[in-house]
């Protein structure tokens, strides 16, 4: 597997990051560990989990995400060997049992999500930890369109800057990453560190995959000339790249399970008919439909690592395999052409 620097932070990652979010709920420890353990014997390096996960987050599964990882690293003893990236909650309504439902990007609640994070990663530091969402009026999760009504007061980019700065020199993390974040919050990090003398971002971890590609309007130029790594999550729409739902809308998985609001925008017409012509693609080059979406991430220029999800053995490794498939020009015309016909349906 190949690994890549991410950004500017001289950590080597693999191009295939393990997303940990069904860790704790759709999967139990044991489980957990053999998704690991099979990660890892392929070359992986890269575990990406978050402090609100398991997700669909609840107050009784919550932090079993960073729990199971802790256990298994402590069991296998191998932490050395890992890039651990972690994530703090914004601020949010729906998770009122993180800091009591004041959870923002201040420096109280930094310095407590670290410290709790460390203790259930049973580690002593962490090697990438990313703000989850803005703090800020951002549309993200789904939605595009900036809202000016929705403004309200947030944490000022600076100040969230500057008690991850003083957590970098305490030694508990080690670089800086954002998620659901705008070209203008890509941008005004970077300013801001640059001016200020702050640490810089390393990454960014937003949505992309074959039915929103919306990260390839200006956000791919300004990584690129920022030397910012992008982590791509969801490559699979929720599962709905698989073609799986399509082949049995009632079959059990992610998009079956969990509340309808909350994947809405994966369930859309017009991503199923999307869905539909990718199925239709990679069947005619011998590829699963999962592959073929994954193959195009791997191979996206802009794309440092790609977190893949999966709660089975078998699909991890029908979405590690994918790392070998190369897409000819032929084939990324056609996936352009779809595209250009179907553009970002999830959005
Ligand atoms: P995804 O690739 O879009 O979806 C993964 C899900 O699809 C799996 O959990 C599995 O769900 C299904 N699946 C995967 N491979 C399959 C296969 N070969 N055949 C059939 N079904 C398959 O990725 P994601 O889980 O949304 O995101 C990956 C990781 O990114 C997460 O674990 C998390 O670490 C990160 N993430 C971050 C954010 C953020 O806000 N920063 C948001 C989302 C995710 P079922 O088995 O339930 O069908």
């Amino acid at each position: 597997m190949q690994k890549i620097p991410l950004g500017t932070s001289g950590m080597f990652v693999s191009k295939v990051c393990l997303g940990t979010m069904t860790f704790g709920d759709q999967n139990n420890e044991s489980e957990a560990f053999r998704l690991l353990d099979y990660a890892v014997e392929r070359g992986i390096n890269f575990i990406d989990t978050a402090e609100i996960y398991p997700v669909m987050p609840q107050a009784v599964t919550h932090g079993l995400s960073e729990t199971i990882i802790g256990n298994w690293l402590k069991k296998r003893g191998n932490r050395d060997s890992i890039v651990l990236a972690t994530k703090i909650a914004g601020p949010s309504r729906l998770i009122p049992w993180i800091r009591n439902g004041k959870s923002d990007l201040d420096e109280h609640n930094i310095r407590l999500a670290v410290e709790n994070s460390l203790k259930r990663l049973k580690t002593e530091y962490i090697d990438l930890y990313q703000l989850h969402w803005p703090s800020r009026n951002v549309p993200f999760f789904g939605k595009v369109i900036f809202n000016p009504k929705d403004e309200r007061p947030s944490v000022p980019i600076e100040e969230t800057l500057g008690a991850l700065g003083k957590l970098i020199e305490e030694g508990k993390i080690r670089h800086i990453g954002i998620s659901n974040e705008s070209a203008w919050g890509l941008m005004e990090f970077i300013k801001i560190a640059e001016m200020k003398g702050l640490p810089k971002i390393v990454s960014i971890q937003n949505a992309y995959n074959l039915t929103d590609r919306h990260f390839e309007i200006g956000m791919d130029e300004i990584c690129f000339r920022e030397n910012v790594g992008l982590i791509a999550y969801s490559p699979l729409a929720f599962g709905q790249l698989t073609g799986k739902y399509i082949d049995n809308p009632k079959i059990r998985g992610r998009l079956t399970l969990f509340s309808a609001d909350w994947n809405a925008h994966y369930r859309r017409p017009a991503v199923l008919e999307a869905t539909r012509q990718y199925m239709q693609l990679a069947r005619e080059y011998n590829m699963t439909p999962a592959q073929l979406a994954l193959a195009w991430c791997y191979s996206r220029w802009f794309i440092d690592a790609t977190i893949i999800g999966a709660t089975k053995l078998d699909h991890l490794k029908e979405n590690i395999d994918a790392i070998s498939i190369s897409l000819n020009d032929e084939i990324v015309d056609r996936i352009n052409a779809i595209h250009a016909l179907i553009t970002n349906p999830a959005l």
